[in-house]
């Protein structure tokens, strides 16, 4: 006959204990923050998000290398841009010709990039800026002029670059951009990433 399972009584803890303690935990995790803590609210502009190359944000024409093909305007989903008539000379020919290029209305765009990855001869290229401010509707809707020109970077002028990592300890973690190289090697390194 097998032998019969010895059965621990395990003490529970009573409501008023599990109360006491929670607050206790509560009380430590407070003391915790105050002396050590984790702000990640972005005191813009003050502080600003470094964008990371490659992000979808402002677009810029470069003229010399547009050909007029058309195939950003056309794949739009947006329709938010559009193809403009204008006067240029032609260089080889030596007389002015109507040609037509691309022009955007940041009011439609949805930054998906299409035109930028349709664009056969990469005359369209994204800036990795997001603070786009404009005063009225109209100013929104860039001219040929306006479309090859960079923005200005107004708040890197005063504000501190700042990025976000990911610490196993604390979770997200708000560090100046400059460090965040340095951070994310050493997270890659502690789960032996290719970060070495
Ligand atoms: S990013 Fe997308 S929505 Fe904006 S202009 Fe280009 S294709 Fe249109
Ligand atoms: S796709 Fe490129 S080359 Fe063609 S019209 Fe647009 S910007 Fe110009």
């Amino acid at each position: 006959m097998p032998a019969k399972p010895e059965i621990k009584k395990v003490p529970r803890a009573t409501f008023l204990g599990r109360a006491i303690a929670g607050n206790i935990g509560a009380l430590t995790l407070g003391v915790k923050y105050f002396f050590d803590p984790n702000r990640i609210t972005l005191l813009y502009p003050h502080e600003y998000i470094k964008l990371k190359q490659g992000y979808r944000g402002y677009i810029v024409l470069i003229f010399d290398k547009c050909i007029s093909c058309a195939s950003c305007a056309r794949i739009c989903p947006a329709r938010a841009m559009k193809m403009v008539s204008v006067n240029v000379k032609d260089k080889k020919l030596n007389k002015v010709m109507k040609k037509k290029y691309p022009v955007i209305n940041y009011n439609r765009c949805i930054f998906c990039g299409l035109c930028v990855d349709v664009c056969p001869t990469e005359a369209l290229y994204h800036v990795p800026y997001h603070d786009l401010v404009y005063l009225n509707m109209n100013d929104m809707i860039l001219n040929l002029e306006q479309f090859q020109e960079q923005p200005e970077f107004v708040t890197s002028k005063e504000g501190v670059p700042v990025t976000y990592v990911f610490d196993e300890k604390r979770g997200l973690v708000k560090v100046r951009a400059d460090e965040s190289v340095k951070q994310e090697g050493q997270i890659g390194q502690a789960s032996g990433g290719e970060n070495k």
